[in-house]
């Protein structure tokens, strides 16, 4: 079996590339994704990482307003039933991630909620090999599978992530949780800076935790977030604990010294918003692709979604450590689907 378009991957960059490959009938499959223990662990569950969120506001055309009936008709009702109740206060990731999901579908897109486990890029038809078994060839692949946050790892962590646990602030931070209380930011990078700038707009306070006495972050951030009256550096500390109760979510963190490990000092926060950077998932490609210093796909053609192979495009926060937005994932997605397409033409393949 030869497949024309192959997806890997399920967020919006998966699901866009996914619909338009579909409306120009190349029949494309989309693996999204296996659920598994591994999966849930990782942060890889299908549908990405909006599926771990809960509102989106900054994704445009969703405005706040009761979808409740716009979801139960357009929304298969399998999938519907599986849905939590719609909140009202805009569309929710995981309604969003379905909503995109179902138009791929309606337009013909096939689905295996599987992952690639292997693929062979050295020549073509390219050889994939699904977890599950499945082992075909394609002409071309479209890889929209990502990337994670990078968390502390500690069990509290976890505990409270949706409750007050997030690694986006720009996702989550005008949230009601999040308003006029304090949040903590822990890293130092240019991500941590812009975290807590961002998050100055509604927090009365933002603690920035940092491992060591100096930020990473360049020093037009660094400075914009030091000289913000709202922000106190923790410097030299790191997260012992986030603490909380399950009714309120996180109540606070207790921090550590890393000057003095004798030293401990908790906080009363309501947000905790890792800023330790992120993982794009490329494992499976076993350094196939060309990858930066950080292991984000290199697209080495200025505004077009070619990799370093011919007929691998890539889409999505995979290849960017910039933006990582749904809706800049959403438009490379659409631009991989029709460089694979034009790509497709180019070489007499459809
Ligand atoms: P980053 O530069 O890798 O910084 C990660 C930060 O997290 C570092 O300060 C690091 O501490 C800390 N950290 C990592 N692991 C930790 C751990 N286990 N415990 C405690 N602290 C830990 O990542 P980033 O800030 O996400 O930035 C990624 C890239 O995107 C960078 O190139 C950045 O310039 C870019 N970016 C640009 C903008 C912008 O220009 N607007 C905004 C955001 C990001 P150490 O410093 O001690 O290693």
């Amino acid at each position: 079996m030869t497949e024309t378009v192959t997806i890997i991957g399920s967020g919006p960059a998966g699901w866009t590339a996914a619909i338009y490959a579909a409306r120009a009938n190349l029949n494309p499959v989309v693996y999204e994704g296996a659920i598994n223990s591994e999966n849930y662990a990782k942060g890889t569950l299908p549908l990405g990482q909006l599926a771990q969120t809960t509102e989106v506001e900054n994704y445009p055309g969703f405005p706040a307003g009761d979808m409740t009936g716009y979801l139960d008709s357009s929304i298969a009702e399998d999938k519907r039933k599986m849905m939590a109740p719609h909140a009202k206060e805009g569309v929710s990731g995981p309604e969003l991630m379905e909503l995109m999901r179902q138009q791929a579908v309606n337009f013909g897109a096939r689905v295996i909620t599987d992952d690639i486990a292997e693929i062979d890029l050295s020549e073509r038809p390219f050889k994939v090999k699904a977890l599950g078994g499945d082992e075909f060839e394609t002409q071309t692949v479209i890889i929209a599978t990502g990337a994670r946050a990078n968390y502390l790892g500690l069990e509290s962590e976890d505990r409270f992530k949706n409750n007050g646990v997030s690694a986006c602030a720009v996702c989550d931070g005008a949230l009601p949780r999040y308003r006029d209380t304090p949040s903590v930011v822990i890293g130092g990078g240019d991500s941590a800076m812009e975290e807590a700038t961002f998050l100055t707009k509604f927090a009365s306070k933002v603690y920035i935790v940092h491992r060591r006495d100096a930020f990473r972050a360049s020093k037009i951030m660094a400075e914009r977030a030091l000289s913000n009256e709202k922000i106190e550096v923790k410097w030299n500390s790191v997260v012992d604990e986030v603490l909380g109760t399950d009714t309120d979510g996180v109540t606070g963190v207790r921090l550590r010294s890393t000057v003095d490990e004798s030293q401990t000092e908790e906080i009363d926060v309501k947000g905790y918003f890792a800023a330790i950077g992120h993982t794009p998932n490329t494992d499976f490609l076993n350094g196939q692709l060309e990858t930066n210093d950080k292991g984000y796909l290199i697209l080495p053609v200025p505004h077009r979604t070619n990799t370093s192979v011919d007929g691998v495009f890539a889409a999505g926060d995979v290849a960017d450590d910039h933006y990582k937005q749904a809706i800049t994932a959403a438009g490379t997605g659409c631009a991989a689907a029709l460089d694979a397409e034009r790509w497709l033409t180019t070489q007499g393949l459809i």
